[in-house]
């Protein structure tokens, strides 16, 4: 029986293979617009659409929270965990990542 990996999971979008990495991920709330980088993410090699991985939504919970609190329209941010176990997530090896995140 092969256990479900994430990185293997397939793309609900269109189906395609799914890569950890990370996204820049657009929020809409009630009256502003947040940007967050760097989000931990499941991206599909097909058509590039991004999916939070669980372990990360607390921390943008947080992080839109903070942002309504500012009353700005549009913001821009770095995703930051509070998890220090969630960059190891990203660089475990053995996963593929897509070829713009081996630069690094
Ligand atoms: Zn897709």
């Amino acid at each position: 029986m092969t256990g479900k990996h994430v990185g293997n999971s397939a793309c609900p979008v269109c189906g395609g293979r799914m890569s950890l990495g990370k996204a820049t991920i657009p929020f809409v709330l009630d009256a502003s617009v947040v940007v967050i980088k760097d989000v931990p993410a499941e991206i599909c090699g097909s058509c590039r659409e991004p999916f939070m991985i669980g372990a990360v939504v607390d921390d943008i919970s947080a992080m839109l929270q903070r942002a309504h609190n500012l009353h700005a329209e549009v913001l821009v941010l770095t995703f930051a965990s509070s998890d220090e176990s969630l960059s190891s997530i990203i660089y475990e090896p053995g996963l593929e990542l897509g070829a713009e995140l081996r630069e690094g």
